[in-house]
């Protein structure tokens, strides 16, 4: 595409569309974007690209695709604690669809006004469908939520519930089902899976009680050895205890539990807090965030299964079963 084309896109489908901050002293339209940080923070920064036919059904609701892609940046904010600011975005679109540009457009702008992050650049190119969005965040530097801080008898925490986007991804590849979803149910799922909503609000809130953070994205078992990885750490988690949906409590407890324990994309928060801060924390947070295991000094991942017997997790999706 000309640069003309390039522009004139952008400008078509985004200028205006998010809401206009202070600290935005020049957004779109020029070579680069001037922004203000605020005294005292640092800006937090993470960059997502997702792939047609790789991170999203090729056929995908275009205003959902533009949800995703922002969402999954909100998210890294979140588990650092990151108050969202600015966000830049490229597309790789095979042809200029201006029906999809402008339900892309929605799904994006939609999102990032009730977070109030703004669009400050952008690029399209012309190729196979691909969307690479960065996010800023603002954080005071002691008060990012790291990954490499959790200690031996932190408590292990996870927002919301979890497992539902995996279940609704074999769904819609047809690799599983279970006859006592309702209609209801599959729609609720699907909805997990195509519309992530970050919990902003509550990595904001845990600056002031957590000790380490991280976003699932790949699945719990993956994204806690990150946290266990970089503390330099090992955790017991009881499989009993991750948080179900309504929809997931209606399956097999073992394949749910499956689910919320190794299945990605459910972007909800893990996190540590000091045991001595338990029922601080509970009494304000235990409506939205579930108790799911320890930190422990002895190295590794170990999972008390539904049937009481413990799991040693080693990594690439496998067990090695030991009994107790
Ligand atoms: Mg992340």
């Amino acid at each position: 595409m000309s640069t003309q084309s390039e522009f004139s896109l952008i400008d078509s489908y985004f200028t205006g569309t998010t809401s206009e901050r202070d600290d935005v002293i020049l957004g779109i339209g020029d070579d680069c974007a001037l922004l203000q940080c605020p005294a005292d923070h640092v800006v937090a920064v993470s960059i997502d690209t997702l792939v047609s036919g790789v991170h999203f059904f090729a056929d995908v609701d275009a205003e959902t695709l533009g949800h995703k892609s922002l969402a999954v940046g909100l998210s890294d904010l979140a588990a650092m604690g990151a108050k969202p600011a600015w966000f830049t975005l490229a597309i790789t679109l095979p042809d200029s669809n201006e029906a999809w540009l402008q339900g892309f457009s929605q799904g994006l702008s939609k999102l990032a006004n009730r977070h109030n992050i703004q669009l400050v650049g952008g690029d399209t190119t012309k190729g196979p469908l691909t969307i690479s969005i960065q996010v800023h965040g603002f954080v005071k530097a002691e008060q990012a939520l790291c990954r490499n801080q959790a200690q031996a008898g932190d408590l292990i925490y996870v927002s919301g519930s979890l497992g539902d986007a995996g279940a609704a991804l074999q769904l819609k590849l047809d690799q599983w089902h279970d006859e006592q979803l309702t209609e209801q149910d599959l729609q609720y799922l699907i909805q997990r899976l195509e519309k992530p909503t970050p919990r902003n609000g509550l990595g904001i809130k845990l600056r002031d009680y957590a000790t380490s953070a991280i976003d699932i994205s790949d699945g719990l078992s993956s994204d806690l050895g990150h946290i266990l990885n970089k503390s330099g750490f090992g955790a017991t988690i009881n499989l009993a205890e991750l948080p179900l949906s309504a929809a997931l409590k209606k399956i097999p407890h073992e394949t749910a539990a499956q689910f919320a324990l190794n299945s990605g994309d459910d972007y909800e928060l893990c996190f540590t807090i000091p045991a001595a801060r338990q029922q601080e924390f509970e009494s304000q947070f235990a409506n939205e965030c579930s108790l799911i295991g320890t930190i422990e000094a002895k190295h590794g991942l170990r999972i008390i299964q539904l049937d009481g017997q413990q799991q040693i997790m080693t990594g690439a999706g496998g067990y090695d079963h030991f009994s107790a």
